[in-house]
């Protein structure tokens, strides 16, 4: 190739001249030397030309270029654009090495992209950091190649300011990131589905449906409904619905994962409304709560308005804002005619001052029990119990009250209450009876115990007349069985008479005594109480080596003598009533059963058989009046007595032959 610089011919220069001088000249071929000398004047011109455009295109360039000197790693030949990007003088640019236009923390991957280079390797950077002279840091895609001239090496970089670009990419990314965090951070499940098929689900949308992303991704929505029917058809509603309008919002019921069925609201836009291809996103929020609450809603009221009881909510007014059916039927009114009124309307006893207090007192306890009158339409007045209950909502206060009509509980209590009133003058009149009876006919008794006493010694006044009398024999023999063996015989049978009728009355007179005598009701210490019974028995048991148990008892209210007098007559039986052939053990035990102490008095005698468990404890009851047990049959009227009159109770269980239990209750200590 030939360098016109190399050749220093200029048109001032005449052809002779350069021919005459040249050693390769020759005058009879002159001619081809002339032509030569033609086509290097050509070819000069030529390159001139091109190095025109070269420059212009070099210097009107977009992309910045310049070359870098791989011995110095100086930049040489900046081109206009490379000052503009670099904001340097193309001057100041040829004073730069490679590094003074990079920011420090790019240096190392810079000198590995030029050794790279430097091996003849062309290099392709993306948006590398580029810093300006004042400073500013812009961003290039960098193109370099090697090229040798004159046995130096050259790099050729073209710079293209991706700065812009860059920036872009970089907003682009946040805003994806900002949108994956608030994807992730709204409080609302979210998928992104395409062709019904998940793209992209959030956490919230996953937990609440049980399944992980990783399960959901790629899968068709099928999943969530609870059949492949409802699949289709809810398919098909929601898309056209979201066709048409481009939002869709509807109540679902969607299947979890482990079966059980969850209420969501589901809401659902076009991912891209300009681009429906990109698929839908779907928004969810969890409605079961809710769901719940207004089935528990429609229950209640459902409950509500089906209740026999009439119900009535009041304002703090007093006024009626709702009432059920029931309200309406006890009181005759229509519905609407109750909310135009107030309670004062239809409860002539109630009064505003009444009211405030029992606002107050229910503030207090929330709810509260009260009998009121109410009114009926018609006039009718009929007595009432009221539950009533306070709810402050939204910082307004109501009142909620069920009112029973208690007219036939009413009647049923002053009946009940005349009844005993009745008993009450029936059972004074019979105690003072069995008093007067009891201890009168002790007068007669002890007159006919007397004259039988005065009839004894006549008897015996008689025997000893007779000792010495010459009676015939057969008429001697007749006295004899007369005296000694009939009128004896009958005077034993009135003494055991009288005895008896005295053990009698004696007895009733004890009973009887029962309804009169003053009690004294305090707290019991069973315990204590216990050991004075058995201590005072204690010669009997001994005799009988009976067993008895004692556990820890708790105490009761009563009267002390009473309660002795009830434990003593049990234990008492259990003695009476043992096993002939059994060594007789007892039991005693207690536990406190709501308001009550149940005592248990328990015993491995002959025991009691069904049929008379009621019975043993009627007035001269007994199972075997002619056993060798002595008794009355009034130990247990007495019992049951006592604790009538200290609001106890006695009951028993046994079989014949399995010993028996005996169970008393007593008020427990409050
Ligand atoms: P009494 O002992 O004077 O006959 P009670 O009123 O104390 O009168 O008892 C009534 C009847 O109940 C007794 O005659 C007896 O037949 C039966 N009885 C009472 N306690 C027991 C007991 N622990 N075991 C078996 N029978 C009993």
């Amino acid at each position: 190739m030939i360098n016109p610089e190399e050749f220093e011919i200029t048109q001032k220069v005449p052809l002779q001249s350069v021919a005459n001088s040249c050693p390769y000249f020759d005058a009879s071929s002159g001619c081809s030397v002339q032509k030569v000398l033609e086509d290097l004047a050509r070819a000069r011109l030529q390159a001139e030309e091109n190095e025109q455009k070269f420059q212009a295109l070099f210097e009107n360039a977009l992309d910045g270029i310049m070359l870098l000197d791989c011995r110095t790693r100086r930049f040489l030949m900046p081109n206009q654009q490379m000052c503009r990007m670099l904001g340097y003088t193309a001057e100041e640019i040829e004073q730069l090495t490679l590094l003074d236009i990079l920011p420090p923390s790019v240096h190392e991957a810079a000198l590995k992209h030029f050794e790279q280079l430097a091996a003849g390797r062309p290099q392709q950077v993306s948006a590398q950091s580029i810093r300006r002279k004042d400073g500013q840091i812009f961003y290039a895609d960098i193109s370099a190649a090697l090229f040798w001239l004159n046995g130096t090496s050259y790099a050729v970089g073209i710079f293209r300011d991706v700065t812009e670009k860059k920036h872009c990419q970089e907003e682009q990314a946040r805003q994806q990131q900002e949108l994956d965090a608030v994807f992730q951070a709204v409080p609302v499940g979210i998928s992104h589905v395409q062709k019904r098929v998940f793209i992209r689900v959030n956490k919230i949308f996953c937990d609440f449906l049980g399944y992980s992303a990783e399960e959901l991704i790629g899968r068709d929505t099928s999943c969530l409904y609870r059949s492949k029917e409802e699949f289709e058809q809810w398919g098909q509603s929601l898309y056209s619905r979201l066709q048409a309008s481009g939002e869709v919002m509807e109540e679902l019921t969607f299947r979890h994962k482990d079966g059980h069925f969850v209420d969501v609201l589901l809401r659902g836009v076009y991912l891209d409304p300009q681009d429906r291809s990109k698929g839908e996103l779907f928004a969810l929020t969890d409605i079961t709560n809710r769901k719940r609450a207004e089935r528990a809603l429609q229950f209640t009221q459902f409950a509500v308005d089906h209740l026999t009881t009439p119900m009535y909510w009041l304002d703090s007014n007093l006024r009626i804002i709702r009432v059920n059916q029931a309200a309406c039927r006890a009181l005759g009114y229509t519905e609407e005619e109750l909310l135009q009124m107030s309670i004062l309307d239809i409860d002539p006893i109630y009064s505003r001052e009444k009211a405030d207090q029992v606002w107050a007192v229910m503030k207090q306890t929330e709810s509260l029990r009260l009998e009121s009158l109410h009114k009926t339409k018609d006039g009718r007045i009929f007595p009432v119990e009221i539950v009533s209950s306070y709810l402050n909502y939204d910082g307004q206060e109501y009142h909620c009250a069920f009112a029973q009509d208690i007219s036939e509980r009413k009647a049923a209590e002053n009946a009940r209450e005349k009844l005993l009133r009745e008993l009450r003058t029936k059972n004074e009149e019979l105690e003072s009876i069995v008093f007067v009876a009891s201890h009168d006919l002790r007068g007669p008794l002890v007159n006919i115990e007397g004259f039988a006493g005065e009839i004894r010694r006549t008897l015996e006044e008689i025997n000893t007349l007779l000792q010495g009398a010459p009676l015939p024999a057969d008429i001697s023999d007749r006295l004899q069985t007369l005296l000694n063996k009939d009128i004896r015989e009958s005077l034993q049978f009135i003494s055991a008479g009288t005895a008896k009728m005295d053990s009698l009355l004696s007895g009733l007179l004890r009973l009887s005594r029962v309804g009169t005598i003053p009690f004294r009701i305090e707290p019991l210490r069973m315990n204590s109480l216990l050991q004075l019974v058995l201590g005072t028995m204690r010669y009997e048991t001994r005799r009988l080596g009976a067993r008895i148990h004692i556990e820890p008892l708790p105490d009761c209210l009563g009267d002390a003598v009473q309660v002795n007098q009830i434990f003593s007559n049990l234990i008492d039986n259990a003695l009476k009533y043992r096993h002939p052939q059994e060594p007789l053990q007892i039991w005693i035990s207690g536990r406190t059963e709501g308001k009550e102490v149940i005592y248990t008095i328990r015993d491995n005698g002959i025991g009691i058989a069904q049929e008379h468990h009621e019975k043993i404890f009627e007035i001269f009851h007994r199972l075997y009046p002619d056993g060798p047990q002595k008794g009355e049959g009034l130990g247990l009227t007495i019992v049951r007595r006592i604790l009538d009159r200290l609001d106890g109770r006695i009951w028993v269980e046994s079989e014949p032959g399995a010993g028996a239990s005996f169970f008393v209750a007593l008020p427990v200590v409050r």
